[in-house]
């Protein structure tokens, strides 16, 4: 069975996520943003084996534990390579967010549109989503009762879509990705955003009001 288990963690609360194969045990961190000790913690009382930690984008809030969550599970650590720029800035990010600078770690350009990873029965498929930032992504995930877990990170939430007044953010980018690339998801599809609620698809393309009119 492969479950999902989301809690906030960081300086700004971003929603780290455990993708786990209760089976084998195999799971796929999502962006780590902080509280190491929780997120050990959880991955120790699941018996959890992390096979990789991936990152929705590189802004500072969701990268603050990767390295010591990578240096506890022996995983590897994956960015879209058009958000590798943020990394090398984190130190700026920091300063302006004022935010502690977090120990780095090497990331994995990996995460390629349209490829997926694996761990375990979880298969993580990759869309790439610019617009909040230049290597934003999504993650999908199928629950095996069918229902899809769309991990959207800061460029959908509820009733909102991300900033794009940041490093290489962009408005035109980020409507185009939510239109052709996310609500052209199911609508039952459950959306885990980078901070705040849950939702799904439909409602959003319901609700949200920078969605609506085509
Ligand atoms: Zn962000
Ligand atoms: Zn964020």
């Amino acid at each position: 069975m492969i479950s999902v288990e989301t809690f906030a963690a960081g300086p700004l609360g971003c929603n780290c996520s455990i993708v786990l194969d209760s089976e084998t045990k195999r799971a796929i961190v999502v962006d780590p943003g902080g509280d190491f000790e929780r997120i050990a913690e959880r991955l120790d009382a699941a018996g959890a084996a992390v096979e990789a930690i991936v990152h929705t984008h590189t802004h500072i809030d969701h990268v603050g534990a990767t390295a010591a969550v990578q240096r506890k599970s022996g995983a590897r650590a994956c960015i879209h390579e058009g958000d590798r720029f943020l990394y090398d800035l984190l130190p700026v990010q920091a300063a302006m967010l004022g935010i502690e600078m977090p120990e780095t770690v090497e990331m994995v350009g990996s995460l390629v549109d349209g490829t997926s990873i694996a761990a375990g029965a979880i298969e993580m498929g990759i869309l790439h989503t610019p617009g909040h930032t230049p290597g934003s992504v999504t993650f999908v995930v199928k629950g095996d009762d069918g229902t899809m877990h769309v991990f959207t990170g800061d460029t959908l939430f509820r009733r909102g879509i991300g900033r794009t007044d940041l490093w290489g953010g962009d408005s035109a980018t980020i409507l185009r990705s939510l239109k052709e690339r996310i609500l052209t998801l199911p609508d039952d599809a459950v959306v885990i955003a980078g901070h705040g609620k849950n939702t799904t698809i439909g409602e959003e393309r319901e609700g949200n009001p920078f969605l609506r009119g085509g």
